[in-house]
């Protein structure tokens, strides 16, 4: 089955396709920050103009962390033969797999690119 035919289903299910990395969806941030819980948390205190204060975060459970991990929400545009496109979401799992490096080294990464 084609993808334009697996977008017009109506049927639920489970199907393998093979398709075509278009793009990186870069419309938003292609990871998140977690607690070590595997929460999400949120920045805290990042309305600060106090540039030397320690970033915290706000984590549901933990309440105040400060060690916190990257993890990818990678938004790949995909096409196939039928020219059809649709948009997949990757969490960390699946998206360290094809990327073949962890969301933590990735980010790393271009925090060290951006400060050069
Ligand atoms: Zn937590």
């Amino acid at each position: 089955m084609t993808l334009k035919g697996i977008i017009k289903s109506k049927e639920t299910g489970t199907c393998v396709k093979c398709s075509t990395i278009k793009s990186i969806d870069v419309a938003k941030n292609w990871y998140y920050v977690s607690c070590k819980c595997n929460n999400k948390v949120q920045e805290y205190g990042e309305d600060s103009n106090d540039l030397d204060a320690k970033y915290l975060y706000n984590c549901e459970i933990c309440r105040y962390v400060e060690d916190v991990i990257t993890k990818y929400y990678l938004v790949l545009r995909v096409s196939d033969e039928s020219e059809a496109e649709a948009k997949f979401l990757f969490f960390n799992e699946v998206a360290s797999k094809l990327l073949k490096k962890h969301s933590t080294k990735l980010t790393m990464e271009v925090l060290h690119f951006i400060t050069q």
